[in-house]
């Protein structure tokens, strides 16, 4: 009988991943220690992503990238998630949201002159939407975007964008047109040198050590109409398309730092002796880890369908990507939390692996989309009658 967990994968697709196990596990997550103490990625480990391709899984070969299906993407993200969270705010969030729009949208010369430099790695894209008025409600974002003759001129703010300080260049999304709220929004590549463009220091926060998220302030920041992705009024779609992409990742990165902390779970139950016998010999510690593996694996199902459905039922994969993120976001933070429990004061200190990591998992039920945002969008069909919903 297979050992692997998803003896279901195709071989190309195991040996993929087995790749990006081997190099994560051996070059990655001996660093996250130091990343977390120091605040940032060494550079020889980036160079290592970008050589593995890392930066392009799910961008097109023609544009530079790997060319992966969304499931080969996520494998590596699920593998990538043992190591540090900064690995993965900006490698993957550079392909999933930052470049997602061009890619579907952009004119030729847009896609020539970004997307290959974003897949090799060689620059860094965000995807600039929240502001401090229009977090949740998107629909309410005031940056504007004025026309003028060959330009647009851009006025506004936005907040916590992550990787803005070491972008090359920002998807940004402003208003075109005050009285539509939706069909108002357009979608930009706003290159990081443009004058009126200011990157505000990074944001302290809970956890993510080594990553940036900064507020952008736009004054007359004056670009070309070429800049422009897509259609004037398609921004507000183009960003919903970055979040499925996004959503969909950060399932199968739950899923992935999930069977990590449960490995490292499974390590210690048998190696901590209490009452003179290892923790696993007590039933109750048995029935946590069952309890423990079995979210694991429901998790990694869920990541997985959700990553097949996107390159197969593409109509539908808003509502699974928000339904593998709503799922995986608490499932991995309630694992966090029990293995944290069984690692007793030991997985409270702060130089404990999952101590970090507890934190790390808190933040999926907040970006990309809250988890009460996911559940409107899977509420909108989970009140249909199953015929109109098809067949789910
Ligand atoms: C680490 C990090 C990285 C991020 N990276 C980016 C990025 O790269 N680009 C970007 O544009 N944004 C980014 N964000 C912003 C993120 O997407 C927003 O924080 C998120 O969408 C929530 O918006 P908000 O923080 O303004 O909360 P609010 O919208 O103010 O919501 C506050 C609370 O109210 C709830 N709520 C709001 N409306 C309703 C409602 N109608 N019904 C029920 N509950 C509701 C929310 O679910 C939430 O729990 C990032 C955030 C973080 C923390």
């Amino acid at each position: 009988m297979s050992t692997d967990p998803s003896p279901y994968l195709d071989p190309a697709l195991r040996s993929w991943r087995d790749q990006v196990r081997e190099l994560v596990q051996s070059e990655l997550v001996p660093l996250s220690a130091q990343i977390e103490r120091e605040g940032r990625i060494p550079e020889r480990s980036l160079a290592l992503l970008r050589s593995a391709g890392l930066f392009g899984t799910h961008t097109p070969a023609e544009w530079g990238g790997l060319g992966l299906s969304m499931l080969g993407s996520c494998l590596a993200i699920e593998e990538l998630a043992a190591a540090h969270i900064a690995f993965y705010y900006t490698c993957g969030v550079n392909v999933h949201i930052g470049s997602k729009a061009v890619e579907h949208a952009g004119s030729e010369e847009l896609k020539r002159r970004f997307l290959p430099p974003l897949a090799r790695g060689e620059m860094i894209a965000s995807l600039a939407m929240t502001e401090p008025g229009a977090g949740s409600d998107a629909a309410g974002i005031a940056t504007s975007a004025r026309r003028e003759a060959d330009r647009y001129v851009l006025n506004g703010r936005k907040i916590f964008i992550t990787n803005a300080q070491i972008a090359g260049c920002f998807t940004v999304i402003a208003r075109t047109d005050a009285d539509d709220r939706r069909g108002g929004l357009s979608a930009f590549v706003v290159e990081r040198d443009r004058p009126g463009l200011a990157v505000g220091p990074a944001m302290d926060m809970l956890a993510g050590s080594g990553s940036f998220h900064n507020e952008l302030l736009f004054e007359d920041c004056a670009i070309p109409l070429g800049n422009r992705i897509g259609r004037e009024g398609q921004g507000f779609e183009l960003a919903l398309l970055c979040l499925d992409h996004g959503r969909t990742h950060w399932a199968a990165w739950c899923s992935g730092l999930a069977s990590e902390m449960l490995a490292l779970a499974q390590a210690r139950v048998a190696s901590r002796r209490q009452f003179g016998a290892a923790l696993a010999e007590n039933q109750a510690v048995q029935w946590k880890l069952a309890d423990l593996a079995t979210e694991v694996h429901r998790g990694r199902l869920v990541a997985h369908d959700a990553a097949w459905r996107f390159d197969h039922d593409p109509a539908r994969r808003r509502h699974w990507a928000a339904m593998a993120k709503l799922a995986n976001a608490d499932m991995v933070f309630r694992v966090a939390d029990e293995v944290l429990q069984l690692f007793g004061g030991y997985g409270y200190c702060r130089d404990h692996p999952i101590e970090r990591m507890w934190r790390e998992s808190r933040v999926v039920r907040i970006l990309d989309g809250t988890s009460e945002m996911m559940r409107q969008v899977v509420g909108r069909e989970a009140v249909r009658p199953p015929r109109d919903a098809g067949a789910a």
